[in-house]
């Protein structure tokens, strides 16, 4: 599965995605964990990085495009991604779409998590993360887990919680202003290309996992449904499929002008596949089929 999560800063992406990568088995990819990886070796893509980053800015599209680049090429992220916190602008989209069809692999969904302004601001002014083993806590959304007082598994000490440097309230406000500016035109570019799915991403971190589980259990089964009535409705000639229903050459390409491989959901396709078929009078039509229906009504009547 290759899917987007998009959503203002505190909207939980990180979090959400973390648990998605351990269920689905794919590669977490995120934009502000490999740039702040960069700041932190100081390296020279940290170097341009940071400063942007430390205003609440977008980081220049060409370094994150580099990054995501050489991301997407480790063999990991052969089998399906999720991608967190990219894109975040039109360009980088557009970026996505083409670097996706070169690899043939294009997305199956894009899930925007919804969170009210004033709980995306209290999500993050209480956010910690352990300097040691960088879970991440929340002082105001999950005291509860710090009253546990469990020792971080890196350091068998107390987990030694840092504020992450752009979560100040002036840079926060200015993540926010850029999230409504750049980011949101997204939404309309994903749903104009049938990709979107929107969850209400308020309440408890378990009850929203299940929302998110929910809208890409809604991706796989149309696109499982989909490759089970195809394998019963397949032309027998090329022919044939450019002149059904004067829908020329349409079967198995994607909005992208690439070809989609088959959905991996293979499983939910065969238990379909045999409810979905139309009786085979239907399908075929003509003569033929007719004599075939009296031989099969001659063959449940048994002997006589
Ligand atoms: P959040 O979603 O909470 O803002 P991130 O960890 O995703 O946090 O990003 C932190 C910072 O890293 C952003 O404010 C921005 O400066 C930079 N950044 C992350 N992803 C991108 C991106 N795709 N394009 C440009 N800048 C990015």
């Amino acid at each position: 599965m290759r899917i987007v999560l998009l959503g203002a800063p505190g909207s939980g992406k990180g979090t959400q995605s973390q648990r998605l990568m351990q269920q689905e088995h794919i590669p977490q990819i995120s934009t502000g964990d490999l740039l702040r990886a960069a700041v932190a070796h100081g390296t020279e893509l940290g170097r341009k990085a940071k400063e942007a980053m430390d205003g609440g800015r977008l980081v220049a599209d060409e370094l994150v495009l580099g990054l995501i680049r050489e991301r997407l090429a480790e063999p990991d992220a052969r089998r399906g991604f999720i991608l967190d916190g990219f894109p975040r602008n039109l360009a980088q989209a557009q970026a996505l779409d083409r670097l996706l069809a070169t690899l043939r692999q294009p997305l199956d969904a894009v899930v925007q998590l919804e969170v009210d302004y004033a709980e995306l601001v209290r999500r993050i002014s209480g956010r910690r993360t352990c300097a040691d083993c960088g879970r991440v806590f929340n002082l105001f959304t999950a005291p509860g887990q710090l009253s546990k007082n469990e020792p971080c598994p890196s350091s068998d000490a107390p987990h030694r919680l840092m504020q992450r440097p752009d979560d100040n309230e002036a840079t926060v406000s200015e993540r926010l202003r850029v999230y409504d500016e750049q980011t949101r035109p997204l939404i309309e570019f994903y749903r104009a290309r049938g990709l979107l799915r929107t969850i209400n991403a308020e309440g408890e971190v378990d009850e929203v996992t299940r929302r998110l589980e929910q809208a890409l259990h809604a991706v796989a089964r149309p696109k499982a449904a989909k490759t089970a009535r195809g394998a019963t409705r397949k032309p027998r000639s090329p022919k044939r499929a450019q002149t059904r229903r004067g829908a020329p050459r349409r079967a198995a390409k994607s909005a992208s002008g690439m070809r989609r491989k088959p959905a991996t959901d293979t499983s939910a396709a065969s238990k379909r596949a045999p409810a979905r078929r139309a009786p085979s009078g239907a399908r075929t039509g003509g003569r033929r089929s007719a004599r075939r229906a009296r031989r099969q009504t001659r063959n449940l009547r048994g002997p006589e």
